[in-house]
């Protein structure tokens, strides 16, 4: 916290420490959920004050945060890996996905119109193990997995319907 310039709190210790935690196992915490840890940890702490803290963390570049569309911001400690996300769309469950590029931009756009491009968000949207497995897909939803095979040329993801990804991009 130091070396990225930013004084050193008990608020931003305890929020860093509770996203840090979470990071370790490879979880992302909503402002609701560190607020809560910290509170646990420190006593009365204003909802304001750890907006502050994580918004200090962010732009300091210790802590990094997602904005799945439709889901509350989430936070983390893991930076600087140009990591990304899969989120499910059933209870929306998000886990980290290394990037295959690994520095950013990972993609390119097939026509940049002379943009400047230094970062690609790349998000992953389809169901987990535990909602594909409960949402009991129909036979022909089966078949049609089967048929597609595990080795297909697509990244194997825990998309349930390749029809149910985000808005398509062009891979580099
Ligand atoms: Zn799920
Ligand atoms: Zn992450």
């Amino acid at each position: 916290m130091r070396a990225a310039g930013l004084r050193v709190t008990g608020p931003r210790l305890a929020v860093y420490q509770a996203l840090d935690t979470a990071t370790a196992t490879g979880r992302h915490l909503t402002a609701a959920v560190v607020t809560d840890a910290v509170r646990t940890r420190l006593g009365a702490v204003s909802t304001q004050a750890v907006y502050d803290c994580l918004e200090a963390l962010t732009a300091a570049g210790l802590v990094r945060r997602i904005e799945p569309a439709g889901h509350p911001a989430l936070y983390e400690t893991r930076v600087g890996d140009n990591h990304h996300h899969l989120v499910c769309r059933g209870c929306g469950r998000t886990a980290d996905v290394d990037c295959s590029h690994g520095t950013a931009p990972c993609l390119t756009p097939a026509d940049d119109l002379g943009f400047v491009v230094d970062e690609a968000e790349v998000v992953f949207w389809g169901r987990c193990a535990d909602c594909a497995a409960s949402q009991a897909p129909s036979s022909d939803g089966l078949r049609v997995r089967q048929a597609r095979g595990p080795a297909g040329a697509r990244p194997v993801l825990p998309s349930r319907a390749p029809g149910a990804a985000g808005p398509s991009f062009t891979t580099a």
